[in-house]
């Protein structure tokens, strides 16, 4: 895109996470002429979800985008009850599957696509959208805007959009999740997700690609960085080539944490276009 100087747009859309990215593809699908700002190429890097339920997968088929070699199918949950009894299937209804994608094959795909739709100028910047409907941001080193009639707030969880309508709450930190990938692993019931109950929280486990196993553990607020260390391990709860799984994750790469937070539920305000923008801003690298 050449200038997008004071250009006007029937949709602005801020973030290209996967709520800015499938929004910006399916509002030019319908012929309006979209401006999708990114302030952070690498903000899909981290901890982030990479599982999807039935109509999330449904959505991308519709929208033509498809991580065919990248991801898996997965035919639900299997729990794994903390007394041992017997493991208890959750099966998606009706034969239909969910689907397993590396958080970044996800989000870098849905961006290309939105970046090769013809109606979409993607704009590499940080946006800052005013009250009077206008975006204001910043690109080789000049101010520009742009007008919209409708401006969508999809920028995660520190969302500029929200806190200019005065929709933020204070978040109350709930619990943290770790996670690791591990190679060389297979897991009980390769097509399902793993929740494994009892210790301190659940874990999660669940294939993320031929040789690569996914494995979260939510972990109480009580455990704070300096003492995450000490938590009980969780080898007991694991099946016997889950454990052997443990013991084969990379030795150098520091697992991944992110906080789990709760909100009070903003007020609604009609005139305001907000849909996901649920991103789990907040991550840390525990070393
Ligand atoms: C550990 C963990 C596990 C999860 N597991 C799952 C799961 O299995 N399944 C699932 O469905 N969900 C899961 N989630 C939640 C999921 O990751 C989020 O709901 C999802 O990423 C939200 O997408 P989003 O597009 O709303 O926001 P985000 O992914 O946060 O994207 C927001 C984007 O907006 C950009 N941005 C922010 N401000 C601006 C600005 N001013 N201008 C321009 N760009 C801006 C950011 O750079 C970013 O690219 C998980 C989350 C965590 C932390």
């Amino acid at each position: 895109m050449n200038s997008t100087a004071s250009r006007h747009y029937d949709v602005a859309i801020i973030g290209t996470g996967p709520v800015g990215s499938l929004c910006a593809l399916t509002y030019a699908r319908r012929g309006a002429r979209v401006a999708l700002f990114e302030a952070n190429p690498n903000d899909h890097s981290g901890l982030k979800g990479e599982w999807l339920h039935p109509p999330a997968s449904q959505m991308l088929q519709q929208v033509g985008v498809r991580f065919d070699t990248q991801a898996q199918a997965t035919n639900g949950f299997v729990v794994f009850p903390e007394d041992g009894s017997e493991p208890i299937a959750l099966t998606y209804p009706d034969g239909s599957h969910g689907l397993v994608c590396p958080h970044e094959t996800l989000v870098s795909g849905l961006r290309e696509a939105a970046e090769n739709e013809p109606d979409v100028d993607l704009i590499w910047s940080g946006a800052r959208p005013t009250h009077d409907g206008s975006i204001t941001y910043t690109q080789n080193g000049a101010e520009r805007s742009v007008t919209a009639d409708r401006i969508v707030g999809a920028d995660g969880r520190g969302s500029l959009v929200l806190r200019l309508l005065g929709l933020t709450a204070k978040p109350t930190v709930c619990s943290r999740m770790i996670g690791i990938r591990v190679n060389g692993v297979s897991l009980p019931m390769e097509d399902y997700g793993h929740i494994f109950c009892g210790g301190p929280g659940p874990i999660f486990m669940y294939r993320l690609g031929k040789d690569s196993v996914s494995a979260i553990m939510d972990i109480p607020r009580e455990y704070s960085d300096r003492n995450a260390a000490d938590l009980p391990s969780p080898s007991g709860r694991l099946p016997t080539a889950a454990r052997r799984s443990r013991r084969a994750a990379h030795p150098g790469a520091p697992p991944a944490a992110a906080y789990r937070r709760s909100r009070r539920k903003p007020p609604v305000q009609p005139a305001a276009a907000i849909p996901g923008a649920a991103g789990q801003g907040s991550r840390v690298v525990l070393s």
